[in-house]
């Protein structure tokens, strides 16, 4: 604790992994050798770095650059990019720990680490977002590489970053190197499917979830937190499987349409204008309200995603989505429940799946486009759309099994923490004292 004084968040996801691993160490005693867990907590390399850059008007401005590398015993580190001006290092960490057993429950060859800045994206230019992006990587290049490290984006890093970022790569080191990075563009060595990937897996393993009750989204009525790229394709899928949307947010409110969100508005108010979720009202007219702050989990619905950030959604919101009958609560989002509103979903018998479950649809989607890119081929929508269906479904069982086998069922908490580490703490067993 002492080590990592203030970085709460951080606190907050070790805890809540360290409290499911008692029933493990019951089992297997050999994870308290050699000092395992107490080496999974610690990074095994943290970069802080100065991003200095221009903005329109001429003035030089200063940025904080990070990069986490928190665990490659299982391959390259993974994990997504961050600009947001409330990141720090134990956002930092705390995004890189999760994504440690995140990425292992994939089932797929890669590590843990996460990375971002406190640069805020909104209200800035494309060409200050450019050149931000080219500082970011001038300082970030040298600790990455196909081998080594490869970042994907995250909450204020899309496609465009991604590009600007790649772009800065292949500059610097005369190498087309398309597996340093994912989230890519199609014609440059993305995925198809990826953009749509973190949503859509959220919504699979959701649909799985209400499956084992004999339930489906078809007829549901689903509130959806965030308007970015988790959200969005959460909706799409969502109302594939016959789900209503009838509220979503940004940070500065949310809207509710008793019609049935409509998707493309909310598309083309998000991805082109990049504008504020209020105008939808102004754009929609009849049948939608905006409401500036409050809560929108006190819409009432039977299904809520949250997929906008972390601990959004607390204690008192989770009673209220109880009282108003939710069933299942999927987390598109990061942490974005407080262990509060976790405990009070398990208590009530919510159907509850936890992020580092639910939403490694797009890690997963990551190292597909790795595959891709390492074999310079390129799947067909439906190809990698069908892998990425069978991953979560895969994720739900493992999760639903492990549970099972330690004496709780129905607990995917207790299911994915189990699961993750074990195969973590297997690989790190297996290299030894590094
Ligand atoms: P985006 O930047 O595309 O969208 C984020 C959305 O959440 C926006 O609507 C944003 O509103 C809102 N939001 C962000 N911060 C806050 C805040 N502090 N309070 C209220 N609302 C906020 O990000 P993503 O959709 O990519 O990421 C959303 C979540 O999903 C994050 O927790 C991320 O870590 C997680 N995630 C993302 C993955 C991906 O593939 N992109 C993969 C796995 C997890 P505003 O525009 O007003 O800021």
């Amino acid at each position: 604790l002492q080590r990592n004084a203030g970085d709460l968040e951080f606190h907050q996801a070790v805890r809540e992994v360290l409290e499911s691993l008692g029933r493990v160490i019951a089992k297997h005693p050999k994870y308290l050798d050699s000092s395992l867990i107490e080496r999974i907590c610690e990074p095994e390399r943290q970069i802080i770095f100065r991003i200095p850059w221009v903005d329109d008007q001429g003035t030089v401005q200063i940025n904080r650059g990070f990069r986490v590398q928190f665990n490659s015993a299982l391959g390259p580190y993974k994990g997504g990019i961050r600009f947001h001006p409330s990141v720090n290092i134990g956002i930092i960490k705390f995004l890189g720990f999760e994504q440690i057993f995140k990425n292992a429950l994939t089932g797929m060859p890669i590590g843990g680490g996460k990375g971002g800045s406190d640069f805020n994206p909104r209200g800035r230019s494309n060409g200050e977002i450019m050149r931000f992006c080219q500082s970011f990587m001038t300082e970030m290049f040298r600790h990455i590489g196909e081998y080594t490290d490869v970042p994907a984006g995250d909450i204020g890093v899309g496609g465009r970053e991604i590009g600007y970022m790649f772009g800065q790569y292949k500059r610097l080191t005369n190498r087309y190197e398309a597996g340093v990075l994912t989230g890519k563009a199609l014609f440059y060595g993305g995925s198809r499917a990826r953009t749509e990937a973190t949503g859509y897996g959220a919504t699979y393993f959701v649909e799985r979830m209400l499956a084992t009750k004999s339930d489906a989204f078809e007829g549901k009525r689903v509130v959806v937190s965030g308007s970015g790229n988790v959200a969005i394709y959460t909706m799409e899928k969502i109302l594939e499987f016959g789900g209503k949307i009838v509220a979503c947010s940004d940070s500065n409110g949310y809207i509710v349409d008793e019609d049935g969100i409509d998707l493309a508005l909310i598309k083309e108010i998000k991805e082109i204008r990049r504008d504020r979720i209020s105008t939808y009202k102004q754009l929609k007219g009849n049948g939608a309200r905006y409401i500036e702050q409050g809560s929108i989990w006190d819409v009432p619905c039977d299904v809520a995603m949250p997929s906008a950030t972390q601990n959004e959604l607390t204690g008192k919101d989770a009673r209220t989505l109880v009282k108003n009958g939710v069933i299942a609560v999927g987390e598109g989002a990061n942490m974005p429940s407080t262990p509060d509103a976790v405990r009070i979903f398990q208590e009530s018998q919510v159907l509850f799946a936890p992020s580092k479950a639910a939403n490694a649809g797009g890690v997963a989607t990551s190292a597909l486009e790795m595959q891709q890119n390492a074999s310079r081929d390129s799947w067909t929508f439906e190809q990698t759309e069908s892998r990425l269906a069978t991953i979560m479904h895969n994720i739900h069982d493992r999760c639903a099994e492990t549970a099972e086998e330690y004496g709780s069922p129905g607990d995917y908490v207790l299911g994915a923490n189990i699961a993750g580490f074990v195969r973590v703490a297997e690989a790190m067993d297996a290299l030894g004292v590094i």
